[in-house]
């Protein structure tokens, strides 16, 4: 196999790829699961194309910490480049990535066609508003580190109004948090915001009535975080009410006009903030036919991740539904689902190479787990439950040994470690990309 210097440069191809006469290995989407595949994919051969429309890959599991002031996003996110230094099969493209020639094998991206062998989506998943335009126009969404910092910015400006207004009820709608969704996310944010209400704001707003904030968790089924233990479930709830956050089960956000949330029992709640982590729907990319998808919206695969009836087009994670004897309904959407399958599939294009057999997808669930604050987190491990302090620390060293990036670890080590002792972030700015006067 021969690699020369010399730089593609052609109408149907991206510019400045090594010519090789390797196999292309084109993936869309650096997340959990396209990063991995790539890197795993490095040192062998294949040629491997990255297109991200960020530069930088996100850790997702932390976007609560950004949100509330507790890291900076800089320490959740890596960029691509630097990952990829010295990989030299290993390329990136800031690109989007708008729709798939599935006869010519064709990508068509913001940058121009990509000529692939094989093709991989790992496109994540977006926020789902159910089709509700109130509240996509009015509810912070929080899948994105963009997003998360939005959060940081409207409720702190927020709280800076609410130090304006002489009137009681007016203060306290600036200053009510609504979060919507009682899964892992909507439960770490609502903790993590009941104890800045605990320890944080009331230093920095001295002036306002702590006492007149409400900090509201809304969720449409009967337990919080759904897809753990009833033990755990209800230790979370437990650990939520110490911390005064009050918790609607059975309930819905049927609309939101920025200043009142409107559930399905009639209850109106007046806050300025709603934050959306109710739902999540896969992304979509043009050109697959209709018949590859799921009716959940995923992109249906076989046991060897291959889109049906596809011949070379692979999803993973957030987008892909498989349906096995233990996972009817398809593998729960988290990060070790994205990252088991991109090991599957980098072992299998390395095996297809070498014309050997392939082996089937089989999910591992390792546990799952979540913190609601200081000392407190629950953790269901393969039989194991186990909540309190032992679970914060586990919670906290999974995450850490999880983040890409020495510095970022150790970042955000420091972090936590200043927040813990001194009961403070103080990461509290608000950023703004242009003055803004009102
Ligand atoms: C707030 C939050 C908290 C979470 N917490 C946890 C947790 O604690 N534990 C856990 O296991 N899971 C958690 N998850 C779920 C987990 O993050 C996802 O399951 C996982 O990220 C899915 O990986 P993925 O590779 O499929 O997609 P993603 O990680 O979402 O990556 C998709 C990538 O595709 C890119 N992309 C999208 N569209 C395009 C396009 N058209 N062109 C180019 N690039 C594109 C995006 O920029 C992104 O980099 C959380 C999710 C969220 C939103």
């Amino acid at each position: 196999m021969s690699v020369s210097n010399k730089t593609r440069k052609s109408s149907n191809d991206i510019y400045r790829l090594p010519l090789t006469n390797k196999k292309r290995v084109v993936i869309v989407g650096g997340g959990f699961a396209g990063l991995k595949l790539a890197v795993s994919l490095s040192k062998t051969e294949y040629q491997v194309l990255l297109i991200d429309q960020n530069n930088f890959h996100q850790f997702q599991p932390l976007y609560y910490q950004v949100a509330t002031a507790g890291l900076e996003p800089s320490a959740i996110a890596f960029p691509f480049r630097k990952v990829f230094q010295e990989m030299e099969n290993l390329h990136f493209r800031l690109a989007v990535a708008y729709e798939v020639d599935i006869g010519k094998k064709v990508l068509n991206t913001s940058i121009g066609d990509v000529r692939y062998d094989y093709l991989v989506l790992s496109l994540g998943a977006d926020t789902n508003y159910y089709g509700m335009q109130n509240i996509e126009r009015y509810a912070l969404p929080m899948k994105s580190v963009s997003e998360a910092l939005a959060i940081r910015n409207l409720v702190l400006e927020n709280y800076e109004k609410a130090m304006s207004t002489n009137n009681d009820i007016d203060a306290s709608n600036y200053m009510n948090i609504v979060v919507a969704g009682g899964g892992p996310t909507g439960v770490e944010l609502a903790g993590a915001i009941a104890e800045m209400r605990k320890f944080v704001l009331p230093k920095d707003y001295p002036e306002l009535n702590f006492d007149l904030m409400r900090v509201v968790l809304i969720e449409g089924s009967g337990k919080l975080l759904s897809a753990m233990s009833p033990r755990s479930s209800a230790k979370a709830a437990r650990y939520l009410k110490d911390l005064d956050v009050i918790v609607l089960l059975n309930t819905f956000v049927k609309d939101f006009d920025g200043q009142q949330v409107y559930l399905n029992d009639q209850t109106v709640l007046p806050a300025r903030n709603l934050i959306w982590a109710a739902g999540i729907k896969p992304n979509r990319i043009k050109g697959i036919p209709e018949i590859c998808y799921h009716r959940s919206g995923r992109l249906e695969v076989n046991e060897y991740l291959v889109v049906k009836d596809l011949h070379g087009v692979f999803a993973l994670g957030d987008m892909a539904y498989m349906s096995t004897e233990d996972y009817p309904d398809g593998h729960p959407q988290v990060a070790q689902t994205a990252i088991q399958q991109a090991k599957c599939l980098a072992y299998n294009l390395k095996r297809h190479s070498r014309g050997k057999s392939l082996k089937s997808f089989n999910y591992r669930n390792k546990g799952s787990m979540a913190t609601i604050g200081r000392n407190k987190a629950v953790v269901d491990l393969r039989g194991i439950k186990f909540g309190g302090f032992v679970a914060w620390f586990v919670w906290m060293f999974v995450h850490l040994f999880s983040i890409i990036g020495v510095k970022n670890k150790m970042l955000i080590f420091i972090n936590w470690a200043w927040n813990y002792f001194t009961y403070d972030q103080s990461l509290r700015l608000i950023l703004r990309s242009k003055k803004v006067e009102e």
